[in-house]
């Protein structure tokens, strides 16, 4: 495969296997297992002494053309396809620690990767400490002898919070720690975590790379050595492996990837400029505007402002269901990275669990909405901003 390919070509050709019969699609190689032409072919297949798939569970060619061409995008060596965005979290996290050992993560995280630190971790006698990660003295202060990972989400879900992934590798490398980055929300396109000095990048592949709403997934990135050394192993015996299905689905996902996230994040900037002048609207909060309040971090780590704006309504609860209920075009749901737009209410849904005050420190109040923009016409979704916001008035 070619080096000096951009991503758009990688991203419709990187990591092909194509069979003896030349098909133009991907392949979907739906088996379990795989047959050898004579008992020492399996036994130099067990030994690595021969190249090939011995196992689904370990790895099969739709996954693998799937796992290179993530590779190919995100500047990695390694890659590993999960069957869900929390599978690779929890693989990308569990498989470098053990009892004894420390984790630093941001409490700005999507619920169930907040759960798997703040909740899971400890029941193994993994200690966590949840930090506010906007600030780097606030990583640095959490250190202990024994922190083996820092884990963070930039930006955060569903305020938007950034966090400077350069600086707290920084602080990591200086103690032999691994910064592992949930990348979803930045996606591939705009954020390069490998770049900025993180170790492990994770994604939920539900989102932006499938995009169109029809499969869970998840990958793990990282370099050679790390996988070898550290995910390996747990990776083929836990069993989080992604169906080749699913595979195939998602690698029909990156062709179109670049195309999609471009128009939603045309269609999340102009809806966020739109809805900052609107009364109704207290505060809106987007990376690609110059009032993000880490526009600074942004402008050092993001090549955009992505396709995610969390809106503050001025009337509470109420402003943001009736905002929600009136929304046409635009659906209620805590999915994103869709082509469809999406619409939830955190406080209610995704984050209904966390405490009144740890919602308070994380800026979502019951005005707070996040809207995932899709790749409907740009105009069309604000008049639909449009006739919703007067029906929040009335
Ligand atoms: C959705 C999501 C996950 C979990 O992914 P699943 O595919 O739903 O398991 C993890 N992190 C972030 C930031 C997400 O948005």
């Amino acid at each position: 495969m070619s080096k000096t390919w951009r991503p758009a070509t990688e991203l419709v050709h990187g990591g092909s296997l194509r069979s003896q019969y030349g098909e133009t699609s991907e392949a979907i190689y739906l088996t379990q297992g795989f047959v050898y032409e004579s008992a020492e072919a399996a036994e130099a297949r067990f030994k690595g002494e021969t190249e090939g798939y011995i196992y689904a569970r370990y790895g099969s060619p739709t996954n693998d053309m799937f796992e290179k061409r993530m590779c190919a995008l995100e500047g990695a060596e390694e890659a590993r396809a999960t069957a869900s965005g929390m599978a690779a979290v929890t693989a990308a996290i569990l498989c470098q620690v053990k009892a004894g050992d420390h984790i630093v993560a941001a409490r700005a995280l999507f619920g169930s990767c907040r759960w798997v630190v703040e909740t899971l971790a400890p029941k193994y006698g993994i200690e966590c400490t949840l930090v506010d990660g906007r600030y780097l003295e606030n990583w640095e202060k959490a250190i202990r002898p024994t922190t083996k990972v820092f884990f963070l989400e930039s930006p955060t879900n569903p305020t938007l919070e950034v966090i400077d992934i350069a600086g707290v590798a920084k602080l990591a490398n200086q103690i032999g720690a691994r910064v592992v980055v949930d990348n979803v929300f930045a996606t591939p396109i705009f954020q390069k975590p490998l770049e900025l000095g993180a170790h492990v990048v994770v994604y939920s592949a539900t989102k932006h790379i499938d995009g169109q709403g029809r499969s869970l997934g998840g990958v793990i990135l990282s370099d050679r050595e790390w996988v070898n050394e550290n995910l390996q192993d747990y990776y083929r015996h836990t069993g989080p492996a992604m169906s080749p299905f699913t595979a195939w689905t998602l690698l029909k996902g990156l062709e179109t990837l670049p195309l999609r996230v471009k128009q939603q994040t045309e269609n999340a900037s102009k809806i966020a400029d739109f809805l900052a002048d609107q009364p109704e609207v207290a505060k809106v909060i987007y990376p690609g505007r110059k009032d993000h309040p880490q526009a600074d971090i942004v402008a050092k780590q993001m090549k955009g402002g992505s396709t995610l704006v969390a809106i503050e309504l001025k009337g509470g609860k109420d402003a943001a269901f009736a905002l929600q209920n009136a929304l046409q075009i635009v659906k209620i749901s805590n999915n994103l990275g869709d082509a469809k737009s999406l619409i939830t209410h955190p406080a209610t849904t995704t984050h209904k669990n966390l405490t009144d005050e740890a919602r308070a420190e994380l800026g979502i109040s019951g005005g707070t909405v996040r809207l995932s923009a899709g790749i409907e016409d740009t105009d069309d979704l604000i008049e639909d901003f449009a006739q919703a916001l007067a029906k929040v008035n009335a």
